[in-house]
């Protein structure tokens, strides 16, 4: 084997890992974008105790995507949005508002149970996009509450705004930071507002102890598990592609960060996920 195919295979989907005994939901995924096919992920997903997911819509047209996914599918469930990055594209094409009422109407559906993912992205969005980001994330925060869903907030370097705008309009009853990446402060902030924390692969990369201590004061009753797939793939195989068959991963290191044992941890983040989706 050359070097090259060598290093081919080392980018290869990663292994099976153990089966979870006690099964978790990945709470925020993207079949979508992942290699795979519906099928085979669910399958690989279940092979190891992850039943269920939520599938993630960032567009419009992959919202609709997700609806009709979980309309196919008992293990999916949908969230419905246009992605904070999506908001700024969507305003400048002079849709924003249209794609928005179409988003309402996917959240009606009964197998779509979040609106997200919602908030702001300050990191890829620069200065021009704030404020139809804002604008955005107001609408979406009033149409979860209008349609009686949980919220799904993307935050990425906008901790304080995201903050701010879901006092001034008022959190839905159920509210979920995805791929939390708050300090321990701001943990204990959501967990006073009762808000769900859902962790993906990041708290298991070396550079992440602030992640890591927002996790340890985190209410085991607040925490969910995600993929967040493609994307951040957990440690020992970050660079390959991830998926929700890692979820095992991601929750082992999360119980060793949080001194539960990993059944315990899964009993607790099972219920909250069911309880945060409404399922
Ligand atoms: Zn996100
Ligand atoms: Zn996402």
């Amino acid at each position: 084997m050359t070097e090259s195919r060598t290093q081919q295979k080392a980018q290869g989907a990663p292994p099976l890992p153990e089966a979870l005994r006690v099964g978790v939901a990945d709470s925020h995924t993207h079949l979508d974008m992942q290699e795979p096919s519906v099928e085979e992920a669910l399958a690989a997903a279940a092979s190891v105790g992850v039943e269920t997911l939520v599938q993630v819509g960032c567009d419009l047209e992959r919202s609709r995507w997700a609806a009709e996914t979980a309309a196919a599918h008992s293990a999916v469930h949908a969230a419905v949005a246009l992605h904070p990055n999506e908001a700024p594209r969507a305003a400048a094409r002079g849709e924003l508002d249209a794609s928005l009422t179409e988003i309402e109407k996917l959240a009606a559906l009964p197998q779509v149970l979040a609106v997200g993912e919602t908030g702001l992205d300050y990191f890829r969005t620069g200065e021009d996009g704030i404020g139809s980001q804002q604008y955005s994330f107001r609408s979406h925060i009033a149409i979860a509450k209008r349609q009686g869903r949980a919220l799904v907030i993307h935050d990425r370097e906008a901790h304080a705004d995201v903050l701010r705008i879901l006092d001034e309009e008022g959190a839905p009853d159920r509210t979920v930071f995805h791929c939390f990446s708050g300090d321990a402060e701001m943990a204990q902030l959501c967990a006073a507002k009762g808000w769900f924390m859902s962790f993906a692969g990041n708290v298991t990369f070396k550079n992440a102890q602030p992640l890591r201590d927002a996790l340890a004061v985190a209410p085991p009753e607040l925490v969910l598990v995600e993929t967040d797939a493609p994307f951040l793939t957990p440690a020992p195989y970050r660079g390959r592609p991830n998926a929700p068959y890692l979820v095992p991963v991601t929750l082992r290191a999360m119980a060793e960060t949080k001194g539960m044992s990993e059944d315990d941890l899964a009993e607790h983040v099972a219920a909250n996920t069911a309880r945060a989706f409404g399922y």
